[in-house]
């Protein structure tokens, strides 16, 4: 479950401070597809950056399964940050390695056997649809099967939660079905959290539970997905 209780952050330019997010309050329970949505400027990315603990707030604390990210420091926040993978709009893949490389890429970091690695990196190439293209260079893949790899490079570390950053706004509509067809699959498979970010209501409507709606840096609006989208 995870947990932000009056979290704000203000980024200081000279004279001139931006509150990017402004006394934000969310619970986000364990299974669930949460999404949030909102124009650019937001705050939505450094929401996010706020929960995986690449950025701190300057108030309020972020708790993951009960862990405060947002007081987490050096070692301890390295080991909780393996727990909450991203997935990003531009796939951040390694150019210059093939497809198992790049899945590869975290475990061989954590430190995990590199026979152990393999069967993981077969598991993952199967549950995201990319057997046959083991050895493609990402430049040989098409914007979808970029984002499967992504998306297996992100749960290569049996994650907690899953963070998504707008990880279907580069792939055309019928491709975007696909991807989160895979979220939908991923998170009935293994219960797993998926937090996902996006302007785009389409993909709020498809897979999301919940819905938060950010503005100016606040929630204006929060809850199921049927009750927040219908309106009289
Ligand atoms: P969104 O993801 O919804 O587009 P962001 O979180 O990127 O929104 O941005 C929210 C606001 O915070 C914007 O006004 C943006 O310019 C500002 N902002 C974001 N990151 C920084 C930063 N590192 N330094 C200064 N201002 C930032
Ligand atoms: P190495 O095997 O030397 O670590 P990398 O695979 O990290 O090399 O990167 C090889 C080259 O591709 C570098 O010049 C790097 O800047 C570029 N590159 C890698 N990933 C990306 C990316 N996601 N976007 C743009 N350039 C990238």
């Amino acid at each position: 479950m995870i947990v932000l209780r009056n979290i704000s952050k203000i980024f200081k330019h000279g004279t001139d401070p931006i509150t990017a997010v402004d006394d934000v309050n969310l619970s986000i329970e364990q299974g669930q597809i949460y999404g949030i949505i909102g124009y650019s400027g937001a705050g939505k990315s450094t929401l996010i950056r706020l929960l995986n603990g690449l950025e701190k707030p300057t108030s309020g604390t972020v708790t993951v399964n009960g862990q405060d990210i947002s007081a987490a420091r050096g070692e301890t926040l390295r080991q909780a940050r393996l727990k909450i993978s991203m997935v990003f709009q531009h796939f951040n893949l390694l150019w210059s390695r093939t497809v198992s490389e790049n899945i590869a890429f975290s475990m061989q970091i954590a430190g995990t056997p590199k026979a152990k690695i393999n069967a993981r990196v077969a598991e993952l190439i199967d549950l995201v649809g990319l057997r046959g293209r083991e050895n493609a260079y990402p430049s040989q893949l098409s914007g979808g099967q970029k984002q499967r790899v992504g998306i297996a490079r992100a749960l290569a570390n049996n994650p907690d939660v899953l963070l998504c950053d707008e990880a279907t706004s580069a792939l055309d509509p019928q491709t975007t079905d696909q991807i989160l067809d895979l979220l939908l699959d991923i998170n009935r498979k293994f219960k797993l959290t998926i937090v996902l970010i996006t302007h785009e209501m389409h993909v709020v409507r498809k897979i999301c539970d919940r819905v938060a709606v950010m503005e100016n840096g606040k929630v204006v609006e929060e809850g199921e997905v049927l009750n927040v989208f219908t309106h009289p």
